[in-house]
């Protein structure tokens, strides 16, 4: 067992009504935990169970690729979901975010459209490049912006598993709320 899944910081009632209890026991509990376990079969006495997650996603693909990078995105979404935190970007990233699409709202508008407009299960994706210049981007399935040279800093699972429960198939309705339980002040420590 190399890799483990990480606690989450907060109680799976903390992030209702958004997301529900019964979603983040399916979603993380169940999910999440069958790629780490599929990780680490896959590893087993390889030359990847010296190297980092990060590492494997860069240079795996296939089905070690799809479960490590399925590890790494759930860690990755579920770590910047907080009932409490702030709402709305500041600093570097605020100052960013006007000169690129003028205001909040517009980011906002448009990272909710590149989801609706993933074809089936993916993630879509806010990231940075070496020089700070942000990039919306969509994967489908388990694809991630490290695999393109690009450093993620938000990400939102468009799969119908992170919202079926709550949402049925009203991925616009879940893509909408989700901004009420994002922690800003985590979004912004990956982007410095
Ligand atoms: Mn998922």
């Amino acid at each position: 067992m190399k890799f483990e899944k990480p606690h989450l910081p907060y109680s799976t009632e903390a992030l209702a009504p958004v997301i529900s209890r019964s979603t983040i026991e399916y979603h993380y509990g169940k999910h999440e935990s069958a790629y780490i376990d599929n990780l680490n079969h896959l590893i087993d006495e390889t030359v990847y169970e010296r190297m980092s997650l990060e590492d494997i996603i860069r240079s795996s693909e296939g089905a070690l690729f799809n479960n490590a990078s399925q590890a790494w995105n759930h860690i990755f979404y579920f770590f910047q979901l907080s009932d409490k935190g702030r709402r709305h970007p500041s600093g570097k990233l605020a100052e960013q975010i006007l000169l690129q699409f003028n205001s909040f709202d517009e980011l906002m508008s448009r990272i909710e459209d590149a989801g609706m407009k993933i074809f089936g299960s993916g993630w879509v994706w806010l990231s940075a490049d070496a020089d700070g210049t942000l990039f919306i981007t969509q994967s489908s399935n388990a694809h991630n912006p490290l695999k393109d040279g690009l450093t993620p800093i938000l990400t939102i699972d468009v799969w119908e598993h992170a919202y079926y429960l709550d949402y049925q198939n009203r991925r616009s309705e879940y893509l909408s709320k989700i901004w009420d339980i994002i922690d800003w002040e985590i979004i912004e420590s990956r982007y410095e």
